[in-house]
């Protein structure tokens, strides 16, 4: 039987082309959409030119891109967004437009076009200052960034959308995803990728802060099989709802350095000598993250079978062969 076509936006992206790898390999029609802002084209190099995939290159904030790229599809996962708290704080109004905007333009689309269900990327920013540990899905703060008020709308949105049109859609509360393809370099790069490239250089890796914040870390793994999940879900707990998407571990910033050095010191001569250095602490920041993922398992029998240090280990073989 011919599998539903799914529309995958910021297919370029880190979670977006692993995403639109792992549907194309499993036979789906995918049409994936990214303008290239932070993604690369050469993230879809294992599927570019594959029978059943069809890459657009344009930007979600133009409705009419967005029409277009929805047409005949029965699934989309929206990934596409200006990720990165430091870059929303340097940039609110480009941040907004594309995960505001930009979403609400995929919302529409997606209603209009009598898309079955949108499953998009939501943020464990949207805790925001709220001290509660671990977070549970109904307890959340105010957003600490531009960022995470965008994230928050998307979900405000959402529900919005669900009640007045009908439109069925899961937000997935990504908490720090990390594995093959994220990206190491720039200014915004993300802690795991960046500390991997600098101490596969021997370059000291430099914390912001004491390195006592911690974080849920999420191999992308366990984030594909979230996102199957989810769209395919078929119970009326899942219409129209936000989940977490975690391993459940709580590790600091320190820990996950002294982690990174173990898994390195096969091929790395004397990591253990490295220094770690200390800059200030960054606007925006949530110091914990750790999340319940009790509502997943339940809602849609999410199960992730990856650990950070499982995780680390892959992510460091993909970094040693591709940097
Ligand atoms: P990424 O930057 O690698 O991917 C985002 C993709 O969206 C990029 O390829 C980019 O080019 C594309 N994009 C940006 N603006 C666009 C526009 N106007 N039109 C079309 N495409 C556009 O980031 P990622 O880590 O893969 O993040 C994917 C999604 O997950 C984002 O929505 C992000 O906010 C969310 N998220 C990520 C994490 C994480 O830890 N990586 C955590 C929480 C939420």
């Amino acid at each position: 039987m011919a599998k539903d076509k799914i529309l995958i936006t910021g297919a370029a992206g880190f979670i977006g082309s692993n995403l639109a790898e792992y549907f194309v390999k499993k036979g789906y029609p995918v049409v994936g959409l990214d303008n290239l802002a932070t993604g690369h084209l050469h993230n879809l190099n294992p599927i570019l030119g594959t029978h059943n995939f069809e890459f657009i290159n344009a930007d979600i904030r133009d409705i009419e891109v967005c029409h277009k790229a929805v047409s005949g599809v029965t699934y989309v996962l929206h990934q596409a967004a200006l990720g990165s708290v430091p870059r929303s704080i340097n940039d609110p109004i480009t941040t907004n437009e594309v995960n505001v905007g930009g979403f609400l333009n995929m919302l529409v689309a997606c209603k209009e076009a009598g898309v079955k269900k949108m499953v998009y990327a939501a943020s464990s920013s949207t805790y925001g200052d709220s001290k509660a540990l671990p977070k549970v899905e109904e307890v959340i703060g105010k957003p600490l960034s531009p960022y995470a008020i965008t994230k928050y709308v998307n979900e405000l949105y959402a529900d919005v959308f669900y009640k007045t049109y009908g439109l069925n859609t899961i937000g997935l509360r990504y908490f720090n995803v990390f594995g093959r393809r994220q990206d190491p370099n720039g200014a915004y790069a993300a802690v795991i990728p960046l500390f991997t490239k600098q101490l596969m250089n021997k370059q000291p890796p430099t914390l912001n802060g004491d390195g006592t914040f911690s974080r849920d870390f999420t191999y992308i793994d366990n984030v594909i099989q979230a996102n199957e999940l989810a769209m395919l879900s078929t119970n009326d707990e899942s219409n129209n709802c936000v989940l977490n998407i975690a391993f459940g571990e709580q590790t600091t910033i320190l820990g996950l350095v002294d982690l990174l050095k173990d898994l390195l010191s096969d091929s790395v001569k004397n990591i253990e000598n490295l220094k770690t250095l200390y800059g200030p602490i960054r606007d925006g920041d949530v110091p914990h993250s750790l999340a319940s993922i009790q509502k997943a398992k339940e809602v849609i029998g999410y199960d992730p079978q990856y650990s950070l240090k499982q995780g680390l280990r892959e992510s460091i073989k993909w970094y040693q062969d591709n940097l």
